[in-house]
């Protein structure tokens, strides 16, 4: 997501919440089946490399698999399948207490879009970390620091 405004995703209609929830869910199990089929490539790929070395070509299709694995990682973690709170989320927490499977993450959540953290957060996690009360000092990085108080002005 590329907007600087802080975006609120709430599905008022338990109807609407059921096919987000279905949709989140395939999608998740999507993501994941991939992530797994590429590791289990690169790992085939690493043990070959430390057996016998590998190719040019096999060395830039291991390039080319560790690349495209990270990048649907860090695309999965940053996108609105899952709380960007991760296991600190209030709601996992929550739902952890409540029987749910410590494994994996709830994906009935309304989302908030947080710029300047370029995630997407849960209500309470939003609310309960006052994520959008942040300002440029809470930043401890320099670089990050400076980028959200040009961006945002907070
Ligand atoms: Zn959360």
């Amino acid at each position: 997501m590329k907007s600087k405004k802080v975006c609120r995703v709430i599905l008022r209609t338990p109807r609407m919440r059921r096919v987000r929830n279905n949709l989140r869910v395939i999608l998740k199990l999507a993501v994941k089946s991939e992530l797994n089929r590429l590791r289990h490539l690169e790992s085939l790929y690493l043990h070959k490399k430390r057996r016998n070395g590998l190719t040019p070509s096999q060395q830039k299709r291991y390039s080319q698999v560790k690349r495209k694995r990270s990048r649907l990682y860090f695309r999965y973690i940053e996108s609105t399948l899952q709380c960007g709170g991760s296991s600190a989320c209030y709601s996992f927490q929550e739902a952890k207490k409540h029987g749910f499977n410590p494994q994996d993450r709830p994906t009935d959540l309304d989302l908030v879009w947080v710029p300047w953290l370029e995630n997407w957060f849960c209500i309470k996690c939003f609310v309960l970390n006052r994520l959008g009360e942040m300002t440029h000092e809470d930043f401890g990085d320099p670089v990050k620091r400076e980028w959200v108080r040009e961006e945002f002005g907070i």
